[in-house]
């Protein structure tokens, strides 16, 4: 069902930025926008902001013109191209957003989309986690210790100004991908299959896009709506967290 909110999709014209937009239309939303470094979708009835969200003036701009009240931030470069970027975009560029977003009148709604990878350190497995599991002391590489310093940096922000909510999807399959089916497609090319680290019995996640998606529309959704905590037991209290 359509809501009143009007919804500012930031990397809105990226793998998973599309599905949401793609959702939030579909749900019957009529106040959509989009706010990326680069435009490559042209929907009559989204507005498009093309800008950096490491730079206020652009954010100020994207903001101000959409009126948003819930922002979706999804921007954040892809795996593999160096700690400066990394730092520019996922810790500056959050930074700036969230400066923006605080002050803002009509802001209240932050969702962030981290990655499952805040809590990996690529030594030790990570079984049955849930958020209460703790970062580990040494992050796996810059793009993941930057979106740890910016999930840090959304939850903190969390107060009666700003309800914020950070989101940690493992790895995304779907239409639209760019980045792991090139990834697949690289290893047969190079003849690296025959290759095997451990016994064949290593597991990963992998979630489709829809359904990530769908889930950061829930959490904008649910953002600020009262939880019954009082009745509430977690099933996730029973199960001891472990890595190793
Ligand atoms: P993507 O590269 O397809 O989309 C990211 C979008 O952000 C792009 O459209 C890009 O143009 C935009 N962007 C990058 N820098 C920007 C800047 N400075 N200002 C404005 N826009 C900028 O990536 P994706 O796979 O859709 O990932 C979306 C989010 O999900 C990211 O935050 C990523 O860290 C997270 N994530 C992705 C995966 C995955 O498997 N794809 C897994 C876990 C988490």
């Amino acid at each position: 069902m359509p809501s009143s909110e009007s919804y500012l999709v930031v990397g809105g014209c990226g793998f998973l930025g599309r599905h949401i937009v793609e959702q939030l239309l579909a749900r019957g939303e009529t106040q959509v926008s989009v706010f990326d470094i680069v435009q490559r979708h042209f929907d009559s009835n989204v507005n498009f902001y093309i800008g950096d969200i490491s730079k206020p003036e652009d954010v100020e701009n994207a903001l101000t013109k959409s009126g948003a009240t819930a922002v979706i931030h999804t921007a954040s470069p892809a795996h593999n191209l160096g700690r400066q970027l990394y730092e520019l975009v996922n810790v500056t560029g959050t930074r700036t957003l969230l400066d923006a977003c605080l002050p803002s009148p009509t802001v209240k709604k932050f969702v962030y989309t981290s990655s499952g990878g805040v809590i990996f350190n690529g030594d030790q497995d990570v079984v049955c986690a849930d958020e209460r599991l703790r970062y580990p002391e040494r992050a796996l590489d810059a793009y993941n210790e930057t979106k740890v310093a910016a999930e840090k940096m959304v939850i903190a922000a969390n107060g009666e100004q700003l309800l914020t909510c950070a989101i940690r999807p493992a790895g995304i399959f779907g239409e639209g991908d760019r980045q792991m089916i090139n990834a697949f497609y690289e290893v047969v090319k190079n003849n690296q299959t025959k290759f095997q680290i451990g016994y064949n019995d290593n597991l990963a996640d992998f979630t489709y896009v829809g359904n990530v998606a769908h889930a950061h529309l829930l959490a904008v959704d649910k953002l600020g709506t009262t939880y019954p905590y009082s009745s509430f037991r977690d099933p996730l209290d029973s199960i001891e967290l472990s890595t190793g």
